[in-house]
């Protein structure tokens, strides 16, 4: 319970690890015996170029501290290839860190082809544990001014990480979603000095590092974390009102008049699965049947 936790062999491939969170998650990793493949594209902060430079100087620093590490310089779009350099350079994968910063059309694709890849029958011969962790953010959990895109992105990955967790289960993969903050190239320009000093990324790999250990039975959840803090998010739903009686009709006025009951949180439920939530509804169905 004690000892530290080490991941001694294991093969990590984290994306956009060049810089920011990725880059101290590859440190971290590579400090507790990991073997990290460093994936940046080594884009500018606005998406555009590309260069070896920021994946090389994490692969330098990880090899002068005695760790073990590569360099791949795809852009995520091409997951196949990231994951390609992880098995030709140590012969199998076993967590899987997603960070992306990019937009809706580069998400579904990018994802969906991991995803493939990580499902073919051939693969998964392979495998023995996968751990994946996805990156949201705030700005898609709860919304936020001028992020319409990315809060998309990042929502539609959690809706994405939900389902992989179901799917992955049989196939010994766990994948949870975190949302941090964090000072880092992509918030220098919207926080403040104190705030970026304050939050550093050294306090998100924590999180990050126990959920892709073997001793962690974590999956399908959502975390926030930032500046020492962790905390996990569920939904919660209200007793909500039925507003129909056998063979009725449902008006809108009736929507109006019950709104403050639909709206009310007091002994709200927290289905925690699509059966626990469907449930509720079949309750509905033989309430409405039985109330005539
Ligand atoms: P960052 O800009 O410091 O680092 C991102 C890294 O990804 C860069 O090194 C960049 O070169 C690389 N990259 C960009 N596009 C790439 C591509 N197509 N292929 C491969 N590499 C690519 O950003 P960060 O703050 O470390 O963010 C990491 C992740 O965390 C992102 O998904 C971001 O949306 C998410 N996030 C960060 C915060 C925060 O507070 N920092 C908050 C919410 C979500």
């Amino acid at each position: 319970m004690f000892a530290p936790l080490r991941f001694d062999g294991k093969v990590v491939l984290i994306t956009g690890a060049g810089g920011g969170l990725g880059r101290e998650y590859a440190l971290a990793f590579a400090e507790r015996g990991a073997f990290v493949v460093v994936n940046d594209l080594g884009g500018d902060i606005k998406g555009g170029g590309k260069s070896s430079t920021a994946a090389d100087k994490v692969v330098a620093e990880i090899k002068a501290k005695g760790g073990t590490a590569v360099a791949n310089y795809d852009s995520v779009e091409n997951g196949e290839k990231l994951v390609q350099t992880a098995l030709d350079t140590f012969g199998r994968i076993g967590i899987v860190p997603w960070l992306e910063a990019l937009g809706l059309l580069l998400y579904s694709s990018t994802i969906y082809d991991v995803y493939l890849f990580v499902f073919q029958p051939g693969f998964l011969r392979v495998l023995f544990q996968i751990w994946i962790i996805m990156t949201s953010s705030a700005a898609g959990i709860y919304g936020n001014f001028g992020q319409a895109n990315y809060s998309t992105a990042k929502l539609g990955l959690l809706g994405f990480s939900n389902t992989l967790a179901i799917e992955g289960q049989k196939y010994n993969i766990y994948c949870n979603t975190i949302a941090p903050t964090a000072g880092s190239r992509l918030t220098q320009t919207v926080m403040a000095q104190d705030l970026l000093d304050f939050f550093k990324v050294e306090y998100v790999s924590p999180l990050v590092l126990w959920l892709c250990h073997e001793q962690c039975e974590e999956n399908g959840s959502l975390f926030e974390v930032g500046g020492g803090w962790i905390a996990k998010l569920r939904w919660e739903r209200t007793q909500g009102a039925i507003l129909r009686h056998q063979n009725q009709s449902m008006s809108p006025e009736a929507v109006r008049d019950h709104w403050d009951k639909i709206c009310n949180f007091q002994n709200a439920t927290k289905p925690a699965s699509v059966h626990e939530a469907m449930n509720q509804l079949l309750e509905v169905l033989s309430a409405v049947d039985i109330d005539t």
